[in-house]
């Protein structure tokens, strides 16, 4: 395979934008990838930036996702509680147990996120 400019040239890579083959004298390096020249390279460099910011607003890669036990006890408390004071409202006297219950659920959430951001090696 032959450089995309230069015939007389052996392609060495690939170009990482446009899939042009590249020989030495036109690969530009961008740390990301190939690139086959100075624009390639520029918009390499814009995607990987884009694709960074995409992931920080997602949350994605800054931190390991929660583990799912977190939201499920949540979960479980907060159908509790409410359960518990549908109780509390429609039979005399306040639904101690489903409370309890749901307060329990509500700590077993927060000790398994304390757990989990303690472990965490990257903070
Ligand atoms: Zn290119
Ligand atoms: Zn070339």
């Amino acid at each position: 395979m032959h450089c995309y400019r230069h015939r007389e040239n052996y392609a060495v890579a690939i170009c990482q934008n446009c899939g042009k083959a590249a020989c030495p004298d036109c690969c530009e390096d961008t740390g990301q990838g190939i690139a086959c020249c100075w624009t390639c390279a520029e918009e390499l460099q814009q995607t990987r930036r884009l694709n960074e910011r995409l992931k920080q607003s997602l949350g994605i890669g800054a931190q390991p996702p929660l583990p799912a036990s977190v939201p499920t006890y949540f979960f479980f408390g907060l159908i509790l509680l409410v359960t518990g004071t549908y109780l509390s409202f429609v039979r005399p006297g306040i639904d101690f147990l489903t409370l309890a219950m749901a307060a329990a659920f509500f700590v077993m959430s927060a000790v398994t996120y304390k757990r989990f951001r303690n472990s965490c090696p990257t903070c």
